[in-house]
């Protein structure tokens, strides 16, 4: 009795104190995550009804100074999708990460012109590939490119996962641009960029994943994803839908 308390309070007192990421990208969930507010300057959160709108408090800070910075940029406010659950943990359906709480996808489309929640919540994505020709489409332009830029320059950002023509277009424009590396060429997104923030300090249960090869990556390991037309690079094994989480997770998510 007193151990089966003991241990409920362990597992309930760090839930009310602090917040927390733990485990992997995919495969943990998170403690005392914050919610992205609906809209604010610069952004808006689109499906809400998902209720994937949760993340560490230094992803939400993040998300809502890049809002700031695009608006002062005088970009178009971007749409957040897919940050993570409450309490983080697998989706039911959809991608594998977003477990953490430090991971969010920023859609590359303007917003409607009609911002209403009843439309951010019914909106249809906007390809910035045309996969006939693998070519950019001419949704892509400028104010996709800066944006972009922005979302990559912040030491909190591990990386951003992008269509490898996205990448392409981003080295031809920024050159040498040292934050260029943390861009990472991956299958799918071509509609949104997927952001991924470094573990946050004192987050001991948090497992980095592996920094990014050092230099812009525009070279030879772009080019090997731009001459893949074989398909030879593999996503490697897929994490389960339902993968080990650690213990801390057991029980918190669904
Ligand atoms: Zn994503």
């Amino acid at each position: 009795m007193i151990r089966r308390f003991g241990f409920g309070l362990l597992l309930w007192l760090p839930s009310l104190v602090w917040a927390q990421a733990i485990g992997g990208y995919a495969a943990g969930c998170q403690l005392n995550a914050r919610a992205l507010p609906a809209s604010g300057p610069g952004f808006y959160v689109i499906r809400s009804a998902r209720e994937r709108f949760y993340g560490q408090p230094p992803l939400i800070e993040y998300l809502q100074n890049l809002g700031l910075k695009a608006r002062q940029a005088q970009l178009p406010p971007m749409l957040v999708a897919d940050i993570a659950m409450k309490r983080g943990g697998p989706f039911e359906y959809g991608h594998r990460s977003h477990q953490t709480g430090l991971d969010a996808d920023i859609w590359l489309r303007p917003p409607p012109d009609d911002p209403s929640p009843h439309r951010l919540e019914r909106i249809k994505a906007v390809d910035m590939v045309d996969h006939r020709y693998y070519i950019l489409s001419r949704h892509f332009r400028d104010p996709q490119r800066r944006l972009i830029a922005l979302a990559a320059q912040d030491e909190r950002v591990s990386r951003i996962f992008v269509h490898p023509l996205i990448k392409k277009a981003m080295c031809r424009t920024y050159g040498e641009a040292d934050w260029l590396g943390k861009l990472r060429p991956w299958f799918g997104h071509s509609s949104h960029v997927h952001v991924r923030l470094h573990c946050p300090k004192g987050d001991t249960l948090c497992e980095p994943q592996a920094q990014v090869p050092a230099g812009t990556g525009c070279g030879r390991e772009l080019a090997s994803w731009l001459n893949d037309k074989a398909g030879a690079i593999s996503a490697g094994p897929r994490t389960p839908f339902r993968p080990v989480l650690p213990k801390q997770c057991v029980g918190w998510v669904r």
